[in-house]
């Protein structure tokens, strides 16, 4: 463990239903102890799959609102409330990091994707959280591109987290106690794992609709495209660490992982830029 290094780590996070953020079950036990074990960053920068913007685009609000952007679940799920704060500077700096073009959102709030994870990473709200959109004309590579710019960012103290779910099938998906993984749920869960394992990020940045359930598992690619700005965020030697694995709802992986997480290092002051 090196006072100089300040990397932080970078995580993906499968976030399912929003019903998660009011449970109490393996995937908030493991997102709770991720917080705990990791170092403490300066600020989030979230990659949630319910941003979807033409371009990149970074949220600039100093107090963002929480957004309750689904129907028909419990009363008690609209009252919940993440009241972590933006970061202006560091939307600023993203901005810096891709360049004019990324569009600075100054009323944006976050998101599901990005509060019901949050809410068990740093229960106090008490990390600065600034969110930035997927592309959604964007390829896949360069989603896997965009993550190598905000790579230098890791080490600057910023945790970037990725908000998705590697399969998600809305169509197949069972709301019942009596849910099972579907086989082709855990299958293509099972060839991601694998991938990671192997940093075979350009398999993963390819032709999932080829891989085995593929199409089954990645009906539409907006849950899916999260982890490719985490994996475009790792560095040459890095290999995804599993934090989470397993299927809710039948057909919604909530595989999460680490990059660079046991690492333990130490943010310095001197280390950060003044953004
Ligand atoms: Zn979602």
């Amino acid at each position: 463990m090196s006072e100089k290094t300040a990397r932080q780590p970078a995580l993906f996070v499968g976030h399912g239903s929003p019903m998660n953020a009011l449970a109490d079950n393996a995937w908030t036990r493991a997102l709770s102890a991720l917080g705990e074990r990791l170092e403490r960053p300066r600020a989030v920068l979230c990659v949630s799959a319910h941003w979807l913007t033409r371009g990149d685009r970074v949220a600039g609000a100093e107090r963002p609102r929480t957004i309750h952007d689904f129907a028909g679940f419990p009363e008690a799920l609209y009252r919940e409330e993440y009241p972590a704060r933006g970061c202006p500077a560091l939307a600023a700096r993203v901005r810096e990091a891709l360049g004019p073009d990324c569009g600075v959102d100054a009323q944006r709030g976050f998101d599901h994707g990005a509060w019901t994870a949050l809410k068990f990473l740093y229960p106090k709200a008490d990390v600065p959280v600034v969110q930035l959109s997927v592309d959604a004309g964007g390829s896949a590579r360069r989603r896997l591109e965009v993550g190598a710019r905000l790579r230098a960012l890791r080490e600057e103290g910023v945790l970037i987290v990725g908000s998705g779910n590697v399969v998600h099938n809305l169509s197949r998906v069972d709301f019942s106690d009596r849910a099972r993984p579907l086989d082709w749920a855990l299958e293509f869960e099972a060839w991601v794992k694998e991938r990671l394992r192997a940093r075979d990020f350009d398999a993963l940045a390819g032709d999932v609709g080829a891989a085995p359930s593929g199409r089954l598992a990645v009906p539409t690619t907006d849950h899916y495209d999260p982890m490719l700005y985490v994996l475009g965020a790792a560095d040459e030697t890095e290999v995804p660490r599993i934090e989470h694995e397993g299927v809710q709802n039948g057909s919604i992986s909530m595989l999460s992982f680490s990059l660079g997480g046991a690492l333990g290092a130490k943010i310095t002051p001197a280390a950060g830029r003044n953004w």
